[in-house]
């Protein structure tokens, strides 16, 4: 497996995989998370699981389970610490509490190396066992609701470790804090190269036009992915350039507001014969791919978000990107360089309409872009910078020269 992606990745990224590897050989790295299906700590999973147990390292997944209220209070918990306000009472924190414990019950929690993802299941500290618990931050926390960040800290306190996406999400929790963005996988069904026919096919599937530019968000309907935000700005858009807008998200299971995300988001479109909403199945990676291929144009105009993985798909594409200047995205877009940051819906407008009518710009951005991914943001760095963690945890104390 590592064999193919040595002819993609930075090979120094390979070696060092290689390398932790051998001395990680056999122990065992158990990741918890809240859903298998939907949403981006999903997407990596998939992916990243295999590839460790290809390594020789005993990796498993296992997602949550719990009630219709757990998943309410957990998306509070979500949009709170992105800074918006909810109501929040200690009886909700009490259920997440017992829900975690009874999922504490369930799951063997036996690891050499446990990797917590995101608030849901961050109060399984709480039963650890052996070896070395890390609480895994994928969200946008630069701003949240204070009440509630101190509440969840107490939790990630008693954490070996804590991983964030970007620097200015750092916490002080008074742990080992480390900074790894997330990855997207060149070689799954969402990012490998696709024939022309099969891109042409998707787009007849979906009734979508091919002789006009094509504008695309592909995102679970969340309000801070800003669906309405992106039609506002094609609006304006529309007003001098033909093209089609094509709003593309698939539901989460840990995300119970999708639903009305949605309906408030084709009212809003008002049958608009250009504009597409699809509600995609799970795992519809192929479809995904094809769109992003075929897209003109890929937006994330994000008003909060940790890091956008669609970003990273896109950009790998060669697509060119315009995201919102908010939470990771300014890591992964160099304004002016590999795509383009925005502030509003007029700078969305404003950047599209440079695009369509510069399509060498756009060309030479897109070719940047993927680049940028390459040596950025591709699975191999972020299961090296994982191994790295772990194996300097593990070695903590030894004297560095006898290592
Ligand atoms: N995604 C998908 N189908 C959809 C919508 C999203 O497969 O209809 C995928 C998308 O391609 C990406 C992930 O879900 O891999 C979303 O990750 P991101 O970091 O962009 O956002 P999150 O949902 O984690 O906030």
């Amino acid at each position: 497996m590592i064999s193919q992606y040595a002819q993609i990745v930075p090979k120094g990224d390979v070696l060092l995989i290689q390398r932790l590897a051998e001395e990680l050989q056999g122990r065992s790295f158990l990741h918890i998370n809240s859903t298998k299906a939907g949403g981006g700590v999903a997407e990596i999973l998939q992916r990243m699981v295999p590839f460790l147990k290809e390594l020789g390292i005993d990796a498993r997944w296992e997602a949550l389970e719990g009630d219709q209220r757990f998943f309410d209070i957990t998306k509070k918990i979500h949009n709170t610490l992105q800074g918006h306000p909810e109501q929040f009472h200690q009886s909700m924190w009490e259920h997440h509490y017992e829900i975690n414990r009874k999922n504490a019950a369930r799951l063997p929690l036996d690891a050499d190396a446990v990797l917590i993802h995101d608030p849901q299941p961050a109060a399984l500290v709480e039963f650890r066992k052996e070896g070395k618990w890390i609480w895994r931050c994928h969200i946008d926390v630069s701003n949240p609701v204070k009440d509630v960040w101190d509440y969840l800290k107490r939790y990630c306190e008693k954490y070996d470790s804590a991983v964030f996406s970007v620097a200015k999400f750092v916490k002080s929790l008074g742990i080992d804090e480390f900074i790894i963005p997330p990855s997207i996988d060149p070689l799954s069904e969402k990012n490998m190269e696709l024939p022309e026919e099969e891109i042409h096919a998707t787009l007849n599937k979906f009734h979508i036009p091919a002789d006009r530019p094509m504008l695309l968000q592909i995102s679970r309907f969340d309000r801070f992915k800003d669906p309405t935000g992106v039609i506002k700005a094609y609006r304006i858009v529309k007003k001098y350039n033909d093209c089609t807008l094509v709003l593309a998200g698939s539901p989460a299971t840990d995300d119970p507001e999708g639903e009305t995300v949605l309906r408030e988001v084709k009212e809003y479109a008002a049958e608009d014969p250009a504009i597409f909403i699809l509600l995609l199945p799970p795992f519809s990676d192929r479809d995904v791919n094809a769109l992003q291929r075929a897209a003109t144009v890929v937006l994330q105009k994000s008003t909060k978000e940790g890091f956008g993985l669609t970003v990273s798909e896109a950009m790998w594409k060669g697509r060119p990107v315009i995201g919102g200047a908010v939470g990771g995205i300014p890591l992964q877009i160099v304004h002016g360089v590999n795509g383009f940051l925005v502030h509003s819906v007029e700078g969305a407008a404003f950047r599209i309409r440079q695009f369509l009518n510069n399509p060498d710009m756009a060309q030479r951005m897109g070719e940047r872009a993927k680049e940028y991914v390459r040596n950025n943001f591709l699975i191999t760095r972020q299961i090296r910078d994982y191994l790295s963690i772990w194996y300097a945890m593990e070695s903590k104390g030894k004297n560095i020269f006898e290592l």
